[in-house]
């Protein structure tokens, strides 16, 4: 690392020749971009100042040394988790966030119920895709933050944890997404990649499973974009050593029935009792299969579900981080449904639509301080495929205040199409990389 006087400004490189070199297009030197994530992170580079250049990355990319480089200063940033001490074989699920996603609900125990770990380190929802730890957190007594010798521990003996990332996960990361979130540079490939697989890289994990999204509700609505951003992923997975593998599905419609909180658990709960909905099941063990394929452990998902493996790793992963399974989940006050407009066959249900409408319940959360409601969602009462007749309600609405079903009600407007012709059925894997 290079040494920058304590308090001063740039020392060994000019953050403004920087800035105009990369505006310019120019590729930065490795060292260059080790002491700018470095001084960004210690604050001796001004928010102004990385903002122009972050703006200038959007613009201008960053080449694949360039990217790498970018990757390790964030990892080095902070604290690589050491999984060393568990037993088993580690492996990892990163999405990048759709409507009615509780995958990683079903995934990590079902999973370590085949005999790999599954060390999850995941982050709270923004924006109209809920959080996992805002899902779990619905759980009375449920706790996401655990120390790394607990997180450890959890892994060495039940096999799974989903918890908080610590602040000393590539903190360079969390104080350049919020800076990113804010000057218009979030949708940047080159900083998106980065930005996840510095985490994952830090978090430990020997393989790991992108699922990236394509459709209205996902960050990517493109799949050439979505592709382009899984490559990159998995290069930079590989090249640090971490075995990883891409799929890319469908996020058009809802991940199975229930988006929000509380409602999400109660559905992967009964995924893992093996009576999902067919959507969620059939990602959750393509993700699975992939899981143990990287992991190279023997198992079959689908056998673990039906036998009640999963479920039984499921109660001890929520016990083990305090919460209790058995405790009844918290349920909104207000309840109200949308009726179909006309009779037909459902042809689209906006994911996205059905996503802002979850958050305006109170599902979700604005800006990061903000609380979000437990019992608060929308449950799809028909999907894509479904026969309705006029009248009949296909969505139900819950909120703690009544107050809210109005502004929730219009994110669904022009959302819903029915029709008289039956949609064709839509692949929800669609294509792999590796
Ligand atoms: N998720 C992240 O963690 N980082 C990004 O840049 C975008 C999505």
């Amino acid at each position: 690392m290079i040494e920058v006087p304590e308090g001063g400004v740039a020392a060994a490189h000019d953050i403004v020749d920087l800035i105009r070199a990369k505006r310019d297009g120019q590729a930065l030197s490795e060292a260059e971009i080790a002491w700018l994530i470095d001084a960004y992170t210690g604050g001796r580079i001004a928010d102004e100042q990385m903002s122009a250049l972050a703006m200038a990355v959007f613009f201008r990319g960053l080449s694949p040394a360039e990217l790498r480089a970018w990757t390790d200063a964030m990892i080095s940033s902070g604290r690589r988790t050491d999984l060393s001490e568990v037993p088993t074989p580690t492996v990892d699920k990163h999405s990048t966030g759709g409507v009615g996603d509780k995958v990683s609900l079903i995934l990590a125990p079902l999973v370590a119920s085949c005999g790999a770990a599954v060390p999850q380190l995941s982050g709270r929802g923004l924006g109209h895709t809920g959080g996992t730890l805002d899902k779990l957190e619905a759980i009375p007594g449920f706790r996401a933050g655990l120390s790394a010798s607990e997180f450890v521990r959890m892994l060495s003996t039940v096999g799974c944890a989903i918890a908080a990332a610590g602040a000393d996960l590539a903190p360079a990361d969390r104080k350049l997404y919020a800076l990113r979130d804010v000057t218009g540079t979030v949708e940047s490939i080159p900083l998106i990649a980065s930005s996840i697989m510095s985490k994952k890289i830090a978090e430990g994990t020997s393989a790991l499973v992108l699922d990236v999204k394509v459709g209205s509700g996902a960050f990517m609505r493109e799949i050439g974009r979505a592709r382009e951003l899984a490559e990159t992923m998995v290069s930079l997975g590989t090249e640090s050593g971490v075995r990883t593998v891409a799929l890319l599905t469908a996020m058009d419609s809802p991940l199975g029935r229930a988006a929000g909180n509380a409602v999400e658990v109660t559905e992967a709960v009964a995924a893992l009792h093996g009576e999902g909905p067919a959507d969620l099941t059939e990602v959750t063990l393509a993700l699975a299969r992939e899981m143990l394929a990287l992991a190279r452990v023997a198992g079959d998902p689908a056998a673990a579900l039906a036998d009640g493996r999963a479920y039984a790793k499921y109660r001890d992963m929520i016990a083990g981080q305090g919460g209790d399974p058995d405790a009844p989940l918290p349920v909104a006050p207000h309840s109200r449904v949308v009726p179909a407009a006309e009779s037909g066959f459902v042809r689209r249900m906006d994911a996205l639509a059905v996503g802002v409408a979850a958050w305006r319940l109170g599902a979700g959360r604005a800006r990061k301080e903000d609380p979000v409601s437990a019992g608060a969602g929308v449950i799809c009462l028909a999907k894509p495929g479904d026969r309705v007749e006029r009248g009949q309600p296909i969505l139900e609405l819950r909120a703690d205040e009544p107050a809210r079903f109005e502004r929730a009600e219009r994110a669904l407007d022009g959302g819903i199409e029915i029709g008289p012709e039956e949609p064709e059925p839509a692949p929800l894997v669609l294509e792999r990389i590796a």
